[in-house]
């Protein structure tokens, strides 16, 4: 940067040539993504729909266009702390400020892992070993976590992986789930449907990562793919949910910097 470029004139022209680039970090939002299935007694939300209000025809000769029908937690989305019982009086989605939701991203790669089990859970040690090889989590980060899940994203039964004993997809312990409501990190991501793992309804606190990091104000967001993409650190996250005044979550569109 020479001492009369600004910051922003430097990353456009590393964006012009290709030295910085951006990846959609976003699943496809259709009818056929995969939205979490709670057993009896408990509801659902819906899936997402289009509703057609014009088509090129009568109802709007020169435009098309189209209502939504969708849940907060469908898809790529964001969990607000007010989505928990433990951050009920915290922020509801249009109050998450921006400079939380823009920062740098910390990729933990456990492909492999969860390959070989399905109900892997991340625990304090993985973080520090992570920390012990690449450094500190920076203050602000969000902590991506790779599992390969993503290659199950349009494919229902696969994502949710259930039998008898519920959905088995990987996630966190409740001890790892504490260590990350005290680091400094603003929030954690993950390639399956929700934060928490497939079992963790039977922990305790049950969904502990929802319980301990929605109540600490960190935030979460899920069915994120091209983490393999991504360095384990030095690239940059931009987290954008739809200000839904008083919402839970929010589907958001997802993007990583990433310097070649
Ligand atoms: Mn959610």
């Amino acid at each position: 940067m020479t001492s009369t470029e600004t910051a922003i004139e430097t990353l456009l022209t590393a964006l012009g040539s290709g030295d910085v680039e951006i990846i959609d970090l976003t699943s496809p939002l259709a009818p056929e993504t995969p939205i979490l299935q709670l057993p009896p007694p408990f509801a659902n939300t819906i899936a997402m729909s289009l509703e057609k209000v014009s088509d090129f025809d009568d109802d709007g000769p020169f435009w098309g266009w189209n209502n939504i029908h969708t849940g907060e937690h469908t898809g790529t989305h964001l969990d607000a702390p007010v989505h928990w019982a433990s951050g009920r009086d915290g922020k509801s989605v249009d109050r998450i400020e921006p400079a939380r939701l823009v920062g740098p991203a910390v990729v933990m790669d456990f492909t492999a892992e969860v390959e070989a089990n399905p109900d892997f859970l991340l625990e304090p040690e993985h973080f520090e070993a992570w920390q012990a090889e690449h450094g500190a989590f920076p203050e602000g980060a969000w902590l991506l976590f790779r599992t390969g899940w993503s290659r199950y994203n349009m494919d229902a039964a696969a994502f949710a992986n259930a039998d008898d004993s519920g959905p088995h997809t990987p996630g966190v312990s409740v001890a790892g789930a504490e260590w990350l409501a005290a680091s400094g990190i603003s929030g954690f991501g993950v390639e399956t449907v929700g934060i928490d793992a497939g079992q963790a309804g039977a922990m305790e606190p049950p969904f502990p990562v929802h319980y301990h990091l929605l109540g600490a104000d960190k935030y979460g967001i899920t069915s994120l793919q091209n983490l393999d993409r991504l360095p384990s650190t030095g690239a940059m996250i931009v987290v954008s949910p739809l200000p839904i005044v008083g919402g839970t979550g929010s589907p958001s569109r997802v993007f990583a910097l990433v310097a070649k």
